[in-house]
């Protein structure tokens, strides 16, 4: 049973990180989505609700699990039984800290190999954080991100769901 962890702060969820997932389902028998408590990040949206938002979208991949942790992820990784991390590289801008959280984690833990993927090349600008502002801004994200979370975006920064209904019926 190859197990797989995905850690991120998922602030929130979007289809890159989707695409990352769909792609490690293939491979492994079992993968985690572990949202990170991450609080000095200031996250527009709460532990639970971060970790809600995933669970309904990956509803439809039956070998997906969705937890949260706090502290260390080589401990967390250990006390699940996982054989990797899974990380998605982006971008060459992704790659510096990525290679340094990967070498590191192998420090802390000699037995935790990390995996990199790469998202299908329309999701390569994507991130939470872009998508936010976007968000916040009244621009329309219903492409970036699976539609509950899209809903909660809306909600969040007080934008009403139905101004990029109407933009989209002709
Ligand atoms: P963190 O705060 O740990 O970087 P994120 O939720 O931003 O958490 O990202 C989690 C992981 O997913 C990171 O490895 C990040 O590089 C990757 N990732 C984020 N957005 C995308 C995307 N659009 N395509 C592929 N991987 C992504």
């Amino acid at each position: 049973m190859r197990v797989a962890i995905y850690p991120g702060s998922f602030d929130p969820l979007t289809n890159g990180h989707l695409d990352v997932i769909q792609r490690a389902a293939k491979l492994f028998d079992r993968v985690i989505v572990a949202v990170a408590e991450n609080e000095e990040k200031s996250p527009l949206f709460s532990l639970e609700e971060r970790k809600r938002l995933v669970e309904e979208s990956v509803l439809h991949i039956p070998i997906v699990e969705t937890d949260s942790f706090r502290g260390l992820l080589v401990d967390y990784v250990e006390r699940r039984g996982g054989h990797a991390i899974l990380r998605g590289l982006r971008a060459v801008s992704d790659f510096e800290f990525e290679f340094q959280l990967a070498l590191m984690n192998r420090k802390l833990n000699e037995r935790v190999e990390t995996i990199f993927m790469m998202p299908r090349d329309t999701y390569t600008f994507l991130s939470s954080r872009i998508v936010k502002e976007i968000a916040r801004l009244g621009g329309d994200i219903t492409s970036f991100v699976p539609q509950n979370v899209a809903l909660a975006l809306m909600d969040r920064v007080g934008i009403s769901p139905k101004i990029h209904q109407k933009e989209s019926t002709p």
